[in-house]
């Protein structure tokens, strides 16, 4: 935002009045004359007709931004009885990568709410690298996802891949997630945000964080009524975790800009002994919620197994962090582990 001040105006007095509603700003040169004060980013946010209404002030000029909604999303989204957002306790989701069968589901909801989840989260529709991996059981895995969430209490969030199944997952679901490989599938961010859920937006593994934000618009622009974005890693050049987990870019949506963001250790790590000390920087970053896979037979997991933890360790996770995060046993380094 760029304020323009009228001829005579004292820019030091007008910023010492800005300074007092909690807008910093710096000043640029103007044209012919003219005095400029650019708001800086960290500032509060003051409604452009306020701010012309103070004597000195000839002009209030807004950015043109590729995301105006995004940009006045708001900072806590609530879905039923939950608050997802700054000032609110951290919300935790998790359930298994894939819905395996209906015992499974049952099982973990109910392990996952008593380890303090608010929202199950369970996949029925899988996006799997190879065409021969288990892809999810579709329809059906719905109907247990919802009859566990709603057994235990919780929310449900479910990916979807095809803009022709948001409808049934819309109706299963209280959020829709929309996966890595699929952020800037606009035909999807479409149909996702046409289905009035708030949309947990994952960000693409080589998406810059202005596409995410863009793609959030998509979903916002096209009736989402909120968008929780999903930090899960980005694609980095070293292969000892899956992905490289961005934790300023949690702690730049966070802070600056305010939004609800939640952080996916697991798919960031993907090994379970790095998703505990992932999650609780995730948490000092700024997130406002964690989306974890859990699985009582990581062994026997149909897909993602080597990041899912046991429901035991989730509570860990909402404990407040040591100092120590990483805990070394006496003697000589472990060898790593998958
Ligand atoms: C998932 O959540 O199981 C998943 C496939 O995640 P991502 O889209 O982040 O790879
Ligand atoms: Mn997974």
């Amino acid at each position: 935002m760029t304020i323009a001040l009228a001829p005579g105006a004292d820019p030091r007095a007008i910023q010492r009045i800005l300074a007092g509603l909690g807008l910093w700003t710096r000043r640029l040169a103007g044209r012919e004359g003219e005095t400029l004060l650019e708001v800086l980013p960290h500032s509060a946010r003051v409604p452009a007709s306020t701010l012309r209404e103070i004597p000195g002030i000839r002009d209030v000029f807004l950015p043109e931004s590729p995301h105006p909604r995004l940009d006045t999303h708001p900072g806590v989204v609530r879905i039923g009885e939950v608050a997802i957002g700054a000032g609110h306790p951290p919300v935790l989701m998790a359930g298994p990568c894939a819905a395996e069968n209906e015992d499974q589901v049952h099982r973990l909801a109910a392990a996952v709410a008593r380890a303090g989840a608010r929202v199950l989260r369970g996949g029925a529709f899988k996006p799997r690298t190879s065409p021969y991996a288990f892809a999810g059981h579709g329809r059906r895995a719905l109907r247990w996802l919802a009859a566990a969430a709603r057994e235990n209490g919780l929310l449900l969030v479910t990916e979807v891949m095809d803009p022709g199944a948001v409808e049934l997952a819309a109706e299963a679901a209280d959020i829709l997630q929309v996966g890595s490989r699929n952020m800037q599938n606009f035909p999807l961010l479409h149909a996702v945000g046409a289905a009035g859920r708030p949309v947990l937006l994952k960000r693409g593994m080589a998406a810059t964080i202005d596409e995410w934000l863009q793609a959030a618009e998509h979903c916002l622009a096209h009736g989402a009524p909120a968008v929780l974005p999903c930090e899960r890693g980005i694609r980095g050049w070293d292969r000892g975790t899956r992905n490289l987990l961005d934790l300023g870019a949690v702690a730049l949506l966070a802070g600056e800009r305010g939004l609800p963001v939640i952080v996916d250790p697991s798919h960031a790590a993907g090994r379970r002994d790095l998703v505990v000390p992932l999650a609780r920087a995730a948490l000092a970053a700024g997130a406002s919620g964690l989306l974890v896979e859990v699985h009582d037979d990581p062994g026997a997991a149909l897909s993602d197994g080597p990041q899912a933890i046991r429901p035991g360790e989730l509570a860990a996770i909402l404990r407040p962090p040591r100092v120590d995060l990483h805990p070394r046993p006496a003697g000589p380094a472990r060898p790593a582990r998958p």
